[in-house]
Order: C-alpha cells, then sequence, then structure tokens
C-alpha cells in the first residue's frame, strides 16, 4: 500500500518535471513540433503528446502554430507558447500606495490599478484594498479568476515565503499575519508573497539591467531603505529568507532618532523618504520656509517635496537633502566592500529625483571607496517605481511555467 501510494506521487512529481521541461521548451524555441520534443527531452512520444495535449487544451499555455513542412510523411504540428489566453496579476504592496498590474505572460503588463494604501486602519483593510485591487483588474478586463495563473505580491519586511506569513514588517507594524492564506481564501488563484526589494532584484534580474550580470545590488530607496542582492548570479535570501534589510544598518550610533523597528542610529531612519519629510517638517524654520516655496501645508510635506525646494534653492531643504543622502552613501559603500558588486542598481521614490539627488549620492559613494572599487556602475533601476511588481510577475510566471531564472 505504502509502496503504491510512493509510486503514485513519483509518478505525479515527473510529470510535473516533464511538463514544466517541455514548457520551457516551447517557450525557448517559439516553434517547435512533437518530433523535435521528443528528440530535445528524451521522453517517450505518448509521454510528449499527452503533456501537450494537456498544455493545449486544458492549460491554454500552448497553441498550435501552423503546419510544418513534411519530411515525407504526415506533415508536423508546429506548437507554440501562447501568452496572450491567460494573465498573471502582480502587487506592489507599498506604505503609501498599492500599485497593482494584470500582465499576459510574457509579463506585458496589460492594466494597472493604483490606492493609497490604508494602513492606518490595520492589517484587514488593507487585505481588503489587495481583494479589491485584484477585482478591479479582473472587471476591467471582463476576466474570472480561471483566466489568471497566480498574483504575485511584494511586502516590505521579513518574510517565511514559503507559509507566505509576514513575521514582521515595521513599515505595516504587522507580526505574523498570514497574508497568503487571508488573499487565497478571498482570491481564487494561487497567492504568492515575498519581499518587496528582493523583488525589485528579480525584476532586474530577469527583465532588466540584471539579465546578463552575475553580481548587483539592487537599494530601494523609498519610504524605507532596503537591499536586494544578488551573488554569483543567485538573488540573495539568507538563512531565514530575512536577507536585505540593509535600512536597518547601524550607520550613527548616537542619534537619538528612532527607527520604526524600534531601534536607533539605523539607516532608515536618518535616510529614507519617510525620513526626509520629518526632517523637514520638526524644523519649524525649514518647515515654514519649504511649505512658503512649494505651497503646500507643513503637514503634507513629503520627501519630493522637500527635494523640489532644494531644486528652487532652498538652502535649509538642501541641508536636509544632503544630509539624509550622505547617510545613504555611507550605506551602500559599505555593501560595496562587503559584496564587490558591477552594478549599483537604486529604485524607490526617491530615485526618481533628478541631479540633486543623484550628484551628491554617486559622488558621496565613490568618495567611500577604495580606489579599484571605485568602477562599480551607480545607475537608476530599470523599472523605476514598477521594479517590484516587475519581479512579482517573474515570481509567479517563474513558479508557475517554469522562467529558469536560476
Ligand atoms: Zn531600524
Amino acid at each position: 500500500m505504502v509502496k503504491r501510494v510512493t509510486q503514485k506521487v513519483d509518478s505525479e512529481v515527473m510529470i510535473r518535471i516533464n511538463r514544466r521541461i517541455i514548457l520551457q521548451l516551447i517557450r525557448q524555441k517559439h516553434m517547435i513540433s512533437r518530433a523535435e520534443l521528443v528528440k530535445l527531452t528524451g521522453l517517450a512520444a505518448p509521454t510528449v503528446s499527452r503533456i501537450v495535449d494537456r498544455l493545449v487544451n486544458e492549460e491554454d499555455l500552448v497553441r498550435y502554430a501552423r503546419i510544418g513542412d513534411s519530411n515525407g510523411g504526415r506533415p508536423p504540428v508546429i506548437l507554440e507558447f501562447n501568452p496572450k489566453e491567460k494573465h498573471v496579476l502582480g502587487i506592489d504592496l507599498g506604505a503609501t500606495l498599492i500599485r497593482g498590474v494584470l500582465a499576459d505572460l510574457d509579463a506585458e503588463i496589460e492594466m494597472e490599478v493604483q490606492l493609497q494604501t490604508d494602513k492606518e486602519q490595520g492589517y484587514q483593510a488593507v487585505v481588503n484594498q489587495v481583494v479589491n485591487v485584484a477585482e478591479k483588474l479582473l472587471s476591467k478586463r471582463g476576466l474570472d479568476a480561471s483566466k489568471v495563473i497566480g498574483l504575485g505580491i511584494g511586502v516590505p519586511g521579513l518574510l517565511d515565503k514559503a507559509k507566505g506569513i509576514v513575521t514582521f514588517s515595521s513599515a505595516f507594524n504587522w507580526k505574523n499575519v498570514k497574508l497568503k492564506e487571508d488573499l487565497e481564501a478571498r482570491i481564487g488563484m494561487p497567492i504568492f508573497v515575498e519581499n518587496s526589494t528582493r523583488l525589485m532584484a528579480l525584476g532586474e534580474k530577469t527583465y532588466g539591467q540584471g539579465k546578463d550580470l552575475r553580481n548587483f545590488i539592487v537599494v530601494n530607496a523609498g519610504h524605507g531603505i532596503a537591499a536586494g542582492t544578488v551573488v554569483e548570479g543567485q538573488l540573495t535570501n539568507g538563512g531565514q529568507g530575512f536577507s536585505g534589510e540593509f535600512g536597518h544598518m547601524t550607520v550613527d550610533p548616537n542619534s537619538p532618532i528612532i527607527c520604526d523597528c524600534g531601534r536607533k542610529g539605523c539607516l532608515e531612519a536618518l535616510s529614507s523618504g519617510r525620513s526626509i519629510a520629518l526632517a523637514a517638517r520638526q524644523n519649524p524654520d525649514a518647515a515654514k520656509s519649504i511649505s512658503e516655496l512649494c505651497m503646500v501645508s507643513i503637514d503634507r510635506i513629503e520627501a519630493k517635496t522637500v527635494f523640489e525646494a532644494c531644486r528652487r534653492g532652498d538652502a535649509s531643504a538642501e541641508a536636509i537633502c544632503l544630509k539624509a543622502i550622505e547617510y545613504l552613501s555611507i550605506g551602500v559603500a559599505n555593501l560595496v566592500h562587503l559584496l564587490d558588486p558591477t552594478h549599483i542598481l537604486i529604485g524607490g521614490g526617491l530615485s526618481l529625483n533628478r541631479d540633486e539627488f543623484w550628484k551628491p549620492l554617486t559622488a558621496g559613494i565613490r568618495n567611500r571607496l577604495m580606489v579599484p572599487n571605485r568602477e562599480v556602475k551607480i545607475l537608476p533601476a530599470e523599472f523605476k517605481e514598477y521594479d517590484t511588481v516587475v519581479g512579482s510577475l517573474a515570481m509567479v510566471l517563474d513558479s508557475i511555467l517554469g522562467l529558469d531564472i536560476g
């Protein structure tokens, strides 16, 4: 009895592995016949036929492209990947904004929905918002959940990726919330949860500037600060899956500013978008001059307002920006010395600023590097504010179709 169960499991595992290999080949080769699949995989012809039939008729992932040339016998049917029939959802669950996209299976974005995050209302309210974003994306295209292979979601914080539990998110003040389970109960499709900055790195590695790079770092400089690292071609997860909490590296042990994580002197507390906005609002002279120059009330001053005031020549705004950028450059230089990346890609809200951000940052990083390290390339992340959603699409597509991300 036990043996029979084992055999059944084995054969199901084999079917899954073979399906993944065949699907990967069809995607890579663009046009391929069953006979070529048999030759390339070494699988028996009936096995290939059974899997192909399922991919064509049940899963809608492969279609018949045309009839090929005959070599004397019956002309072969040429198969191709069918990226347009099914879809994938990607969500960037940020502390200020929820960005959701619907894409085809080539990760081409077809639709986008954004909502301001209602995080003050608590976990359940945010779950409701995510469900709402997913439903809006489907209803706008008149799709039901069966047309979507899965939903990938990026969350800031420490996660148990396999269980889909957010172990700790200082941005949301969540501890041990079962995000995957709670979303799966509401949205009828597989849900994949991952740290938002690691997804930025995955997005760059799969579709962006990291495609041909073996060692690079993506720095997420936004509401919080984090880093996604690719070392020797592999995205780093860490022992518990918590790697990349770069923002909680101590950069000033004497700083009185308390970070979201409860400690003092963290990089994030001194250089994130949130900290720049707070520094401006809490300094009476700076707050007055920035609010007058940019015509916003003091409680509406955001990091981008401070950068705008800096661009317009406000000295107090410039001092706040330069201080934050100095800390960020200390942190990034430390990463370069530790990991020796060839490229640093910087994304997140702060990276959307112009010279007033980039010039002091790149100069600050280079000035802190040992001379040979100064060759490292410092560039904006390719997908800018879309990096996390692109990564979330890559995560689902790899899990279900096998992108062979490596
Ligand atoms: Zn911290």
